[in-house]
């Protein structure tokens, strides 16, 4: 059975916790590819400054070299608000019950799962793989745990299953967030190791995030 895997997230900007959480779901779960899935417009969070062109940009620029990433923006060309449930529907539309398809998140993100539209519409459409973060703690909702205890299986199954099937993955633990990169930015911080050259260059070349709001700019 093909095993796909979709990242989503804003990715305002991608970082090495989207992208080592990724892989870590290509070697612990055995899939064929991941894409990373950025939302036009987060359900949950205010609709970010950089425009989706920028962020998916950065996105093709972060993957260019690893070849079990993609990107799928399939996402910034709906209008309104980005649900989870409307693009998952489109997924298996698109590929059908004999491909696994994982949707991936991390545990911050499974911690307000009860708050996405028809949550437990995913689970009959796809299986989730959540990644470990660091300092995010698991206080879930009543009903989404239940519903992940029925549904939990080992990480090396999750591929056999076409959806339904619940794992945790062990990600490499990296403490690192969109919000503190553009922070850092901001504050004329060095961000190097904390998201891929190119995609500095990129913000640099740019001057998103207020990058080049520092002396710099007053001697430019
Ligand atoms: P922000 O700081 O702007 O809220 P973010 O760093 O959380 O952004 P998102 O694009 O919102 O990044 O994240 C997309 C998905 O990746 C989410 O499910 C999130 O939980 C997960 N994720 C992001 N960073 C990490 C990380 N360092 N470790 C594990 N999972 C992560």
């Amino acid at each position: 059975m093909r095993a796909l895997g979709f990242l989503g997230g804003t990715f305002n900007p991608v970082h090495i916790g989207h992208l080592r959480g990724a892989l870590d779901c290509v070697d612990q779960l055995g899939l064929d590819q991941v894409a990373l899935l950025p939302a036009a417009q987060p359900p949950l969070k205010d609709l970010p400054v950089i425009s989706a062109q920028h962020r998916s940009a950065m996105l093709e620029l972060a993957v260019q070299r690893t070849e079990d990433l993609t990107v799928d923006c399939r996402e910034l060309d709906r209008p309104g608000l980005s649900f989870t449930i409307d693009t998952v529907r489109e997924l298996r539309h698109q590929w059908q019950g004999d491909t696994s398809l994982t949707f991936i998140m991390g545990l911050d993100s499974l911690v307000n799962l009860h708050h996405w539209r028809d949550w437990q519409g995913l689970f009959e459409l796809c299986n989730i793989a959540v990644l470990a973060r660091p300092g995010a703690h698991a206080a879930l909702d009543g009903a989404v745990r239940r519903s992940i205890d029925q549904r939990r299986c080992p990480a090396s199954d999750l591929k056999h299953c076409a959806a339904g099937a619940v794992t945790f993955v062990n990600q490499t633990p990296l403490d690192v967030s969109s919000t503190a990169i553009r922070g850092a930015l901001k504050g004329g911080k060095n961000v190097q190791f904390l998201l891929p050259e190119a995609v500095i260059e990129y913000i640099v070349a740019h001057e998103l995030y207020d990058c080049l709001n520092t002396d710099r700019r007053g001697s430019d």
